[in-house]
Order: C-alpha cells, then structure tokens, then sequence
C-alpha cells in the first residue's frame, strides 16, 4: 500500500546563535508564531521561537522539530513584532534578541506552568477506604500517608511536611506518586485566590500642572502619542505617573513603568506599592530566575496592574497595555552597553506605536533627542515648572578654584558651609565623580606616571587598601611611595572620594560621614541599606559618584557641593556636557526638597563657562539652545543619524585594518544603493585606545536620513559577517545609536 501524502507544515524558527538569520524546520501541528520548539541545531538540541510559518516547501530539504514546547504562543504578536523591528533596527541576530528578551526559565525547554499554582493531593473517592487499605497492606509508609489524608481534604506537600505525625516521613514526594499511580490518591492544581486591594488614593491634590498632564495624557487612551513630561527635579512627576496609572487600571488595563537601573529601591517600589497596593511588580536582573519569571507570568496573564523594571522590563508580554512610562528618560543605562545594544526608551516608544498607546518620558533633564521631537511637534511637550508643596530650588554657587584653593579637594567656602549644616543637624551631599584617593599618581622629578600595562589608563591610588587601581579593566598592584625609576617620592594628585572622606573627618571629627561609591557598596543590598540611613538621618555628610544623583529624595539635604566638574567641561566626548548638565541639574535637584531652602555650591576653574552660568541662573532651557547649535554645526544626532563600528584585538593595527576592509564594502555598497548623503569616516583608534590588552579602533557613519542609514547598515553587515577576515582573532560590532564614541 502506498503512503498518501504526509501533512507537514514548515516554519521559520528564530535560534540563539550569532548569525543574522532565521533557520526552517518542519513540523506535524503547525504551531503559532512566538511559540517555542526545539530543534536540532549542528550536534546540539536548542529551543528556538517560531517566527513565521512558510507558504511552501523550501527547497532545501529541513530536519524536522523534535517537539513544539509551548501549546500556544509565549511571545504575543505585537512583542513579536517589536522584537523583530529591533532585531532589524539594530542589526542584531534576531535568534539572541529573542531569547534574551525571554526570562531565562524559559530559554530552557521547560514547558510553562503558573508559578503561583500548587499541586494539591486528595483522597480518590472512587475507592472505597477498606479497599484502599488492603491494597497497602504491605507498603507501611503509603499506607501511614493515606491514613492521614481526611476524606474530602485537600493537602499540599508543604502543608503534608509540616505535619509532626509525618515528621519521620523523609521524601514525601515519591511516596505520594506511588499513591497517585496507584489511582488511590488524585492530585490537582490549585490557584491561589488574587486578592487586590484597593487604591489608595493620594491624600494631597494634584497641582495645577500635574492635572493638566495627567489630563492631557488620559485623552489619549488606546492612541499612539509620545509625551516628554519635562519636570524639574522635585515637580511630582511620580505622582503625575500614579495618575495616570490610576486611570489605566480602571479601564482593566496595565502600566509598564521603567526606571533606570540604579534607582529600583525599595523606596520607589513602596511609593508604589502605598497607592496601588499589591498590583506592583517588579522585574530587574538582580532578582532570581524565579522572581523574574512570576513577574513575568503576572504580566502575560494581565494579573499584574502596574509593572516596574529596569531596561529589559520593555520586552515583557503585557497582555493589556495601557501605557509606557519612562522614567529618568534621559538615563544612560537604558542603553544596552554591549551584545545586543538596544535602547529601551526607543523600544518603548515603538512598542507604544505598535499597541497604539500613549507613552510618557519623564525628567528634569531630558535628553537632546527627546527635546528636539518635542520642538518639531513629534512628542507632545508636558512642563512642571515648579517644586510641589513648600520647597523650592536651591540658589546655586559658583566657586572659583583659580581664586581659593581647595586644600585636599575642599575650598574654604565648602567647609564653612558644610559647619553649618552641622550646626543646623541638616544633611550635607558631596558630589565627586572619582572612586577612590588620587586619580594621578606622579613623580614630581622625572615626570613618571603610574599608568595601567593593559590600559590606555593612569592608576588610580586606593588608599584603604594600599593598592594602585586601573578602573577599567580591573588590575590592582600593591602601592608604593617612592618613584621606581627615579626613586624620588611621588605626589598624589587630584581628589576622589576617599580623600575627600578623609580631608572631612579630620575637619569634622564629630560627624557622620559615609561614603556612596561602588567600592562601598558593591551590593544592592548595602545600596539600598545606604539609602535607609541617610533618610533616617543616620548620617549628616554623604560622598557620592553619580549613584547618588538619581531620583532619591532626602527632604534633609539642604547643601549639595559639588567637588570639580571640569573633566566634563572639555571631553572630547560629543555628549559630555550633556551628560554634566545632566549630572548637575540631577545632584544639585537633591537640595532643599523638603520645607528649608537648599543650596548647592560648585567648584570649578572655569567659573565663566557658558554651562555652568546656564546652570547657576537655572536658566536650564537656554542649555538645549546652546547644545543644540554645537550639535548642529558638528552633525551629531539629534541632526543626523550615527552607527559605530567597533573592532578590537590584541594585536595593534588588526582592528584598524578589519575596519579599513569595511569601510571598502562601505563604499562600494554606497555607490551601489547611490547613497551618496552618507559621510563614512575613516577608521581610527578609540579615544581609549587599549583597554585589558586589547586595541580598540572605530569607524563612525553618519546619514542626516534615518531610513537611508539603514538602508546601507542591512547589506553592509551581512557583508562582513560573510568575510573571511571577521573569522581572524577580531571582535567587532556594530552600535546603531551609539551613546558614546569611545
Ligand atoms: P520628581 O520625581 O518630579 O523629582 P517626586 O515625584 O519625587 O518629584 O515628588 C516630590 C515630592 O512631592 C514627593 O514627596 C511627593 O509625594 C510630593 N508631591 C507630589 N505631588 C504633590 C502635590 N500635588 N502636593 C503635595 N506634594 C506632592
Ligand atoms: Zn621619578
Ligand atoms: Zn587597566
């Protein structure tokens, strides 16, 4: 008899490997796109996601899945479809961005269960007892575990191993399976009950401002539209946020709120979780697997009402979305550094457009990108101008270092006004954003410097620990005090944060002074438990690198200083005096949030700097003006578009020619597509030029068309993914967007 024909059903599956393509299977049951299966990939077995299903048979034959996993999709349409526009947008192995986007219980074959459900156990009661009885005559421990199931009761393993009577009982488990083998135990699922409490309303009432926001935000309900919520630093932009979350509950609907990845404390969750109660999740990478994967379930089921997260939080299947909100909007962590470095303010902002929803990008500093749609009418501009309540911005100080010297770091007009705030018992941030003693490490006689083998980096001396430190890849040697080539003593130069820790508690014996820098808190833990102290007012003087700026609010600070700011001044970094307005606005926005009025005093050598009188006369809107025109005049985003491509290697000029080959496709394909708006640079060593012993070289492309960009970047890459000279000891990627052109 001969076979009729089989019924099988090919799909295209999206696989975690590096390759910038999609592999086809085929199959019996046709499974939906954003399924999972797993499939034979060379000698391996991966889990895959579908991506499509094929209209025809390709024509090279394909291997069969071994199974399909998942009865129905885990990545829903539109997440499926974002993912897919990033993979493409950033030029990405869709494979690895899917998978990465999955929480990582499920980029495992692991089927899906409620991670909430609990397996219950009961008394069959189509047997009879006696009967049952008689059965287990001869199994002692089975029979001693059905005895003490009731009739009509229901027992969880947890609730059977507490029991004293069963105390002697080791593995309950097994002994339960025999039971349920043998048809005289059942077992079932059992969901909790969700209980959601009330919303707590908000005891104060919203200011004129914040209503208009929020209003303005609730007419767009089920409509696509960007907003920039531009409130200076203490306006109530949260409580604008739980507005509109509010409202979005009401309809049944969820939010996704993202915060950068430092600011997730426990005093934001509680902010939350005090008005909208135990609707709040969380979702960041420091939680176990298991955490992240019953946020993640909560978020699929449209059980979680609100869900907070950090950058990667942008890829979770909420099933009712309502709304985005972006805090920090202009936060560099919500750009993904290395991999797959997709910004997730972007991602949340196509992601809107796809759900047709409103989306919300909240700061007192927002980025240049940002502002710029707001101007041309793109985004939808949301001002607070004004502190909530009594407090009010800060007077700001400029302090000439050409003019007082700053001892160790401190000019005398800090420490006078660091010993009043120790009169008044009010709270005093330092801000410096170097780690450590000294960044220089110097002999005055010959010159030497204490620099880093592997780095393209000075050392910077650790004094704690008497060690000479490179911050970039991590070496530390013992420290010495005398120069070795010239044997004369060496100076330590510059301030970091334990200098100034010590330069205070020899001037302020009897305060309490605490350092906030990674090399103190390495942990969450000991960040969050920081955090705690200073707003029990455990500490009167606080010294802190940019972990200290962010969104926290101590209503005791009163006095912020800020050490030396000039690095940031003349960066050759196109963003740097971005990144300082940022970093100044932000600190000196931790002064005078509560009733007394704040003050923030900054050193620095360059008192007339057009940025830093920007910022001393809070006049921070005339900064977009002046950055703008550099920005324009140099063609730098938000005027054009801009890809990096990075190489390096451990041999000095291999990168610079990888990159010299692939700025010869570069323009071959420019002639071809006749692209001729695009500007390719040509390929030249990183600023940082050699970081752990590796060579670092760039070439820059910029296009002042989007769509054009990305029209060369598809081809191009692919281009040299297939060149035999990327397989050679070189390590390359290319960063659409890129933050920085280190
Ligand atoms: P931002 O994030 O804009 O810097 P926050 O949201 O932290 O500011 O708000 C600052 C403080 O003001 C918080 O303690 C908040 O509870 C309070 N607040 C917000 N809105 C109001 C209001 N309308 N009236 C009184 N206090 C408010
Ligand atoms: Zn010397
Ligand atoms: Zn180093």
């Amino acid at each position: 008899m001969s076979s009729g024909p089989v019924n099988r059903c090919f799909i295209k599956v999206a696989v975690p490997c590096p390759l910038r393509k999609c592999f086809d299977y085929s199959t019996h049951d046709c499974p939906a796109p954003g399924s999972r299966v797993e499939i034979p990939f060379g000698h391996r077995n991966l889990v895959g996601v579908v991506i499509a299903t094929l209209a025809c048979e390709p024509s090279r034959t394909v291997k069969p899945v071994i199974r399909i996993i998942d009865p129905e999709p885990v990545i829903p349409p539109t997440l499926l479809e974002l993912m897919l526009w990033a993979a493409d947008y950033y030029h990405h192995p869709v494979g690895e961005v899917i998978l990465m986007a999955l929480p990582p219980q499920l980029r495992t074959a692991r089927v899906l269960t409620d991670p909430e459900s609990v397996t219950v156990y009961s008394r069959n009661n189509e047997v009879s007892e006696e009967s049952a009885l008689s059965l287990l005559s001869r199994s002692r421990r089975q029979r001693q575990l059905y005895e003490h199931l009731q009739p009509d009761h229901r027992y969880s393993l947890a609730m059977l191993s507490r029991h004293p009577a069963l105390s002697d009982m080791k593995n309950l488990k097994p002994i339960l399976g025999k039971l349920v083998t043998r048809n005289l135990v059942s077992e079932a699922s059992q969901f909790p009950t969700t209980d959601c409490p009330d919303i707590i309303p908000f005891p104060g009432q919203l200011t004129e401002e914040q209503l208009e926001a929020v209003n303005r935000v609730n007419q767009y309900a089920g409509i696509f539209q960007t907003f920039v919520l531009y409130g200076i630093t203490g306006s109530g932009k949260t409580e604008v946020y739980l507005h509109i979350i509010e409202q979005i509950l009401a309809r049944g609907q969820q939010s996704l709120v993202l915060v950068p990845e430092i600011s997730l404390t426990p005093q934001l969750v509680s902010q939350f979780t005090n008005r909208i109660g135990k609707q709040v999740w969380c979702y960041h990478s420091s939680m176990s697997p298991s955490d992240r994967y019953k946020t993640w379930w909560k978020a699929r089921t449209g059980t979680a009402g609100v869900i907070l997260g950090t950058r990667s939080a942008v890829f979770l299947p909420v099933s009712r979305l309502g709304a985005i909100m972006i805090d920090e909007e202009h936060d560099s962590s919500y750009k993904q550094q290395e991999g797959f470095r997709y910004h997730a303010r972007d991602m949340a902002v196509k992601r809107a457009s796809i759900e047709n929803i409103p989306v919300i990008l909240g700061s007192a500093t927002p980025s240049m990108e940002s502002m710029e749609h707001a101007r041309s009418g793109k985004y939808k501009l949301l001002c607070l101008t004004e502190r909530t309540g009594k407090s009010q911005l800060p007077g700001i100080f400029l302090v000439s270092l050409r003019k007082h010297p700053a001892p160790d770091g401190l000019s005398p007009h800090i420490v006078d006004a660091i010993a009043k705030q120790l009169d008044l018992k009010q709270q005093t941030i330092l801000y410096i954003n170097r780690r450590g003693f000294s960044p220089v490490v110097h002999c005055g006689r010959c010159e030497w410097q204490a620099k880093c083998p592997r780095c393209d980096a000075r050392l910077t001396y650790h004094r704690s620990v008497s060690r000479f430190v490179c911050h970039y890849c991590g070496k530390a040697e013992h420290s010495y005090e005398t120069c070795p080539r010239c044997d004369h003593r060496l100076s330590f130069l510059g301030s970091g944060t334990q200098r100034i820790e010590e330069a205070l508690a020899k001037q302020f014996p009897q305060a309490s002074i605490f350092r906030f820098d990674r090399d103190r808190l390495q942990s969450l833990e000991s960040l969050h438990k920081a955090i705690t102290q200073v707003s029990d007012q455990r500490i009167d003087i606080i010294i802190g690198t940019q972990l200290i700026t962010k969104g926290h609010n101590f209503p005791k600070v009163t006095l912020v200083g800020v050490i030396n700011p000039d690095q940031g001044l003349y960066s050759i970094d196109f963003r740097a005096p971005e990144t300082l307005f940022q970093q100044l606005v932000q600190v000196a926005g931790r002064a005078g949030r509560g009733p007394d009025p704040g003050k923030v005093i900054i050193q620095t050598a360059h008192p007339r700097h057009v940025y830093l009188d920007i910022i001393r006369n809070h006049r921070f809107s005339d900064f977009y003006q002046v950055c703008r025109d550099e920005r324009e005049m140099t063609r730098l985003p938000p005027f054009s578009h801009i890809a990096l491509w990075r190489a390096s290697s451990v041999r000095a000029g291999a990168g610079l020619e990888f990159l010299g080959l692939v700025q010869q496709m570069g323009t071959e394909l420019i002639n071809a597509l006749d692209l001729d708006t695009i500007e390719l640079m040509d390929p030249v060593y990183s600023p940082m030029q050699k970081i752990d012993r590796h060579y670092r070289a760039q070439l820059l492309v910029k296009s002042s068309n989007r769509r054009l960009l990305h029209k060369l970047l598809g081809p191009w890459v692919r281009a040299v993914e297939g060149t035999r000279a990327n397989r050679k000891k070189i390590r390359w990627s290319i960063d659409v967007d890129p933050m920085d052109l280190y």
